[in-house]
């Protein structure tokens, strides 16, 4: 596995890659990998040629009071997970490089990254969007993997790729859970044990609105109100939102006729977690 820091060289082995009539396939991340990452890279691997991984703790998508500094980290584990599946570039670039003084562009799109995540974390989806613009820029995919989990965040890339003619297909492969639903995600770590124990109530409260909607249920708000009572169950959980929207456009809906999709947001203490699940896919927990 090549492992390579500059982003100027990281782009002169995509074009040779390139000349040489291969696909890459593209896998970004913030690093501390579990197996929901390693998911994507298995997928974008079968896909591909070349399989670029990047590990990136991305300075832009957090607040000021957020979590930057303390985001768990561990390069020699990350490099040792993508070197056991073999992957064949892993870019790592410094923060200096990628944002050197006087860097002064945003990407924003506009609407979609306004509600839910975007409404309690607003600089949040700008900063993911301009990353992203940059990597695909650095790795020229022709097609790159994504996490359901962050679900706004894929239709939010889906759609930047759209309007700015990038030209990469937009993979989104499923949830990767713990053996008891909680959905993996290196912020876990930072849970008590007795929030830990309290959080698979998240993907439960998916289960039942999902389980209401699979009895023929097709108002919203009673989905939200299904989601909302399994969630008082929980004395650790403080619900950030609780919404049933379109699967497409993420807009609030009153009755579900076209594919939707339930998302929440809960902190446990000042972790904040997210899930989600498209109603009437399967989901038993
Ligand atoms: P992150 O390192 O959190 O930025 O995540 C990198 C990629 O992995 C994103 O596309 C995430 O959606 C995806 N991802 C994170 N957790 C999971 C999971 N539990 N299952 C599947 N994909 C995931």
């Amino acid at each position: 596995m090549q492992i390579v820091s500059s982003p100027e060289e990281m782009r002169r082995i995509a074009q040779q890659v390139r000349q040489e009539g291969k696909t890459i396939g593209f896998v970004p991340t913030m690093g501390y990998l579990h197996e929901g990452h390693l998911s994507l890279v298995q997928k974008a691997k079968k896909a591909s040629d070349f399989t670029v991984v990047s590990l990136f703790v991305n300075p832009t998508q957090f607040g000021p009071q957020e979590d930057l500094d303390r985001y768990p980290r561990d390069f020699h584990r990350d490099r040792e997970l993508l070197e056991k599946v073999s992957v064949d570039l892993l870019f790592a670039p410094e923060k200096s490089a990628l944002y050197p003084e006087g860097f002064s562009t945003v990407v924003r799109v506009e609407g979609l990254t306004d509600r839910l995540c975007g409404q309690s974390r607003p600089w949040h989806f700008g900063g993911v969007t301009l990353i992203v613009c940059k990597l695909f820029h650095l790795v020229q995919p022709q097609a790159a993997w994504f996490g359901q989990k962050d679900y706004q965040q894929c239709q939010v890339i889906r759609r930047m790729v759209r309007d700015l003619d990038f030209g990469i297909q937009i993979h989104v492969c499923p949830i990767i859970r713990e053996s008891d639903g909680l959905a993996m995600s290196s912020r876990n770590r930072y849970l008590q044990p007795e929030e830990r124990k309290q959080a698979p109530v998240l993907v439960r409260s998916l289960a039942a609105a999902n389980q209401l909607f699979l009895e023929g249920e097709r108002s919203a708000a009673r989905l939200v109100s299904a989601i909302h009572s399994t969630l008082a169950r929980s004395p650790e959980a403080r619900i950030d939102y609780v919404e049933v929207v379109d699967a497409e456009s993420l807009e609030p809906i009153e009755t579900v006729v076209n594919p939707a999709v339930a998302m929440i947001a809960v902190y446990f203490g000042q972790t904040r977690l997210i899930d989600n699940h498209i109603l009437g896919e399967d989901l038993s927990y």
